[in-house]
């Protein structure tokens, strides 16, 4: 196996094997730029040597060969007292990790050749005294662990006993002797003399870039950005060129466009007389590029050659790092750069523009989280704010509000027209109506699949879950010694998850605005709005799935219209029986007889029937697929602890509660240990007569209503939790009885499916669709069933675990498990087919709105995929990417 490569052997589509560092400066040195020579180890040598814990046989002999090459190139041997070569080793895996892992410049030196390096520089001692003090501050902090404070209190203390207050203002006597300080810190810590042998600096600083793959924050980072953790890095050793020789050096980072706006134009620092990382570090400060054009107009314009050549290779914006040296320009890394998500859509646009790219590769350019992130308010931190605490950002947004504690406060005092921050220690399904009335829900335990950030994020409300520091209490929550009572105004950052105190301004998003209408992308001036039109206009020319949306009412339903819903993929009916309607609910189920229970049926059917012809005529044309009931029958009723003790106080105080007494046997009767595997679904359907066919009633009649009107309402009716044909063959019998007599000669057409959400369904999926002509996909439930695990009760339980030790590397209720899950959804819409040419396949659920997960169903050939009015645009783009 091949352990080192030259940089003319490589090229910028090695990044596995080279790094993302060691393939550009391959590519940089085969384009003809001016790169100072070296050669990458490879990420294969890292992944040996962290298996093997020691070195890597034959590594050192190849580095020995590449060494000697460039020695003979350079005409200097490494580290040589009179004339000597030093190189820089730097880390570099496949995904950029900035700041992450370690680079050590100026190796070679030592205590004599720190006087043949001063030779070189023209009798410069300063300039050899401060890069000998460099190496020994940056070989101890990452090849030997010396804490870094202690090499920065000796320099302070230098400038402080020489009266200045830059680094540039000591000379070379001051600097030898912060080179004896240095040295002292050194041996204090590692109990040995810093190693003068340049082999040895060299093979060990190759070692500590190797090990710093697995130091603590590379492997926090990876697993925050979901980079793999055996990759390894590779390590880059290249020639040193100074950028501290005096007036006429320098070093810089530039960026082709801006990447934080996208627009055009040459942005950038440069830092006169400085080496490698003075720029990024902040110690002095830097001069906008711009600026270089009047000090060194010649490199300038060299540095604008070499930019343009970089864009019109990569195709990209990218970002650059340069020294100058004597004023002579030297590139020692680029890369296609990073981004804010409004750049991305802007670039993309433009390099359409320009004639770089075609619309179909523009659709590579962006993603589907990138436009979340502009679908929300943004604070506008202009104004200094101070975090108070902070959380897991776990739906995007920005919210302010008066804290409340409970559902019910919250529910008032935004009636009151306040905005309010629900904050709880953790929420349940009973603090919907909250979490509806807030403009954003801040919770102390959990993570992002916790039941406020899954429910924040499908309602797009603002979330910040976990903020561990957090003390709840009834009517304040604590952080530390400082307390924040129920009024107190507080502010949340759902992408970030700080919480601030205080009412940070809010921004609303131009994107949003744009999809609802009220910003024209032809004539705005906001050249993100229009990029954002014409990418996302052509991803919907793109694609082939349909994205419909999962709404419940009129109101959302209209606002996903507006968003490019193509319909409703799911319209779950148990909303419809909360509020008011509870009442009717009890009365069904206390029913004593037919009687009864037909009278409560009667009472609902109305209200179902004018609930169902609402958001027909928003979706009038377009497919609405409504489930029949679903939740267990008691979810309607109050918490058997709370009718217990209401009964108890009552039968105290001598009173006679018999309603109270009936609910209360009811609760106790119909109390389940799983209610999730319980009575529900088509179970209710057929084991409580009557309730199925009042829904079934009520879908028809309202579509009747419609098309009198004039209208043209496509009503699916699907039924949940499916498990055997039979189930669905005796539901569709009475449907069909029921539909045919109401829909009489009115034109109206009404489907009859199933969701797809219990293992069994999936796998008799052939049997099934002889009796359905949809399908969709409940992959909440089918992933719960599928795991055997329930989603209220994992996350806090165990899913931490299983994430940090790799089961796996998301949340399968946030992106598919395709390989088990998505195996039954591939079997089910294989067979079904099978069965039954031209049945109608879709997804409904959290995934259909996650991009990963879109991709999967675009391929498993989903007809459509429908998800929150919020994701819909998302899913628009994410099933045009995935269709090119
Ligand atoms: P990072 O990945 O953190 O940017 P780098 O390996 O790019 O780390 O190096 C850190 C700094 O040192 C950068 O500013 C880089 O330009 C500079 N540097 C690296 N190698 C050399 C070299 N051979 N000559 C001069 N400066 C260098
Ligand atoms: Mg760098
Ligand atoms: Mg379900």
């Amino acid at each position: 196996m091949k352990f080192v490569y030259d940089f003319a052997e490589g090229n910028k589509d090695l990044k596995d094997l080279l790094g993302g560092k060691g393939a550009n400066l391959a590519e940089m040195t085969n384009l003809g730029l001016p790169v100072p020579p070296g050669f990458t180890i490879t990420t294969e040598a890292c992944q040996q040597y962290l298996r093997n814990g020691t070195h890597v046989d034959g590594l050192a002999a190849e580095i020995d060969a590449h060494l000697a090459a460039l020695e003979a190139g350079m005409g200097r041997r490494l580290g040589d007292p009179a004339d000597p070569l030093l190189v820089s080793v730097r880390s570099g895996a496949k995904f950029s990790m900035p700041g992450m892992m370690e680079t050590v410049l100026n190796v070679g030196l030592n205590d004599e050749s720190v006087a043949g390096l001063s030779r070189q520089a023209g009798g410069n001692d300063r300039f050899a005294w401060d890069s000998y003090r460099r190496l020994i501050q940056m070989f101890g902090k990452t090849v030997c662990e010396v804490p870094g404070h202690e090499f920065e209190d000796a320099l302070h203390e230098a400038k402080v006993a020489k009266g200045v207050r830059d680094d540039v203002q000591l000379g070379a006597d001051d600097l030898r002797e912060l080179v004896t300080a240095y040295k002292k810190v050194f041996a204090k810590h590692t109990g040995h003399e810093f190693p003068q042998d340049p082999r040895e600096q060299l093979d060990l600083a190759v070692e500590a870039v190797f090990r710093s793959w697995n130091a603590d924050r590379a492997v926090l980072y990876r697993r925050q950005e979901r980079i793999p953790a055996d990759l390894g890095t590779a390590v880059n050793v290249v020639a040193m060129v100074f950028g501290n020789l005096g007036a006429d050096s320098g070093t810089g980072v530039a960026f082709t466009r801006d990447p934080a706006t996208g627009e055009p134009g040459v942005y950038g620092d440069y830092l006169a007389n400085a080496q490698g990382e003075d720029v990024v570090a902040g110690i002095r400060n830097t001069l906008p590029l711009a600026d270089l054009e009047r000090l060194d107009p010649d490199s300038y314009a060299e540095l604008m050659r070499i930019m343009a050549t970089l864009e019109g290779h990569y195709r990209d914006l990218c970002d650059i790092e340069f020294t100058i040296e004597r004023g002579k320009l030297w590139m020692l890394q680029t890369r296609v750069g990073k981004r804010t998500a409004a750049a991305a859509f802007t670039i993309a646009a433009q390099l359409v523009d320009e004639g770089v790219i075609d619309l179909d590769e523009s659709l590579t350019r962006v993603s589907g989280a990138q436009l979340a992130q502009l679908m929300f308010p943004r604070f506008d931190l202009s104004s200094s704010f101070e975090a108070i605490t902070r959380g897991v950002g776990a739906s995007p947004g920005a919210a302010f509000g008066q804290v409340v504690f409970t559902s019910q406060r919250a529910v008032e005092v935004a009636a009151s027209g306040a905005p309010v921050i629900l904050v709880r220690r953790e929420t349940n399904p009973d603090d919907l109506p909250g979490m509806i009335a807030a403009n954003g829900i801040l919770t102390s335990r959990g993570g992002k699949t916790s039941h406020a950030a899954v429910v924040a994020r499908g309602m797009g409300k603002t979330c910040v879950c976990g903020a561990d520091e957090m003390e709840v209490g009834r009517d304040s929550f604590t952080i530390g010694s400082q307390t924040v009572r129920e009024g107190d105004t507080i502010s949340i950052d759902g992408s970030t998850g700080r919480v601030y105190l205080g009412e940070v301004p809010v921004r609303p998003s131009e994107v949003v605005q744009y999809f609802e209408g009220d910003l024209n992308p032809s004539n705005a001036n906001d050249s993100l709005v229009a990029a954002v039109h014409r990418i996302l206009t052509h991803a919907d020319s793109a694609r082939r799935l349909k994205v419909r949306t999962n709404a419940d009412t009129g109101l959302d339903a209209a606002r996903a219209r507006r968003f490019g819903a193509q319909g409703i993929g799911l319209c779950r009916t148990e909303h419809m029986f909360l509020g008011d309607r509870r009442e009717l609910v009890e009365r069904l189920i206390l029913a004593r007889n037919e009687v009864e229970r037909n009278d409560a049926l009667a009472a609902l059917q109305p209200l179902q029937r004018a609930d169902f012809l609402e958001i027909f005529r928003e979706m009038n044309g377009l497919p609405v697929t409504i489930r029949l009931i679903d939740p267990p029958l008691h979810e309607f009723l109050p918490s058997l602890e709370e009718l217990a003790v209401k009964v108890a106080v009552a039968h105290e105080h001598g009173q006679h509660v018999e309603h109270d007494e009936q609910l209360l046997a009811a609760v106790r009767r119909m109390h389940e240990q799983n209610p999730m595997l319980g009575l529900r679904g088509v179970r209710l359907g057929l084991v409580i007569p009557g309730l199925f066919a009042m829904q079934v009633r009520a879908i028809a009649e309202a579509a009747v209503a419609l098309a009198a009107e004039g209208g043209r309402p496509r009503p699916e009716i699907m039924v949940p939790l499916v498990g055997a044909v039979q189930e669905l063959e005796t539901v569709r019998a009475e449907a069909e009885k029921i539909i045919a007599a109401t829909v009489g000669d009115s034109g109206v057409d009404i489907l009859i499916g199933t969701m797809i959400e219990v293992p069994r369904a999936a796998l008799t999926a052939g049997q099934i669709a002889e009796a359905a002509e949809f399908f969709s996909f409940g992959t909440n439930d089918l992933t719960q069933m599928g795991w055997g695990f329930s989603r209220d009760d994992v996350e806090g339980a165990f899913f931490w675990r299983y994430l940090e030790l790799g089961i796996f590397g998301i949340s399968p209720f946030e992106s598919i498990d395709t390989d088990g899950v998505g195996r039954l959804v591939k079997i089910a819409a294989d067979e079904g087919r099978a069965a039954r040419p031209g049945l109608k396949l879709g997804v409904c659920g959290e995934h259909g709105g996650d991009p990963d997960s879109v991709h999967f169903f675009h391929e498993v050939g989903l007809d459509y995929v429908s998800c929150s009015p919020f994701r819909v645009p998302i899913a628009r783009l994410e099933a045009g990417r995935a269709a090119i």
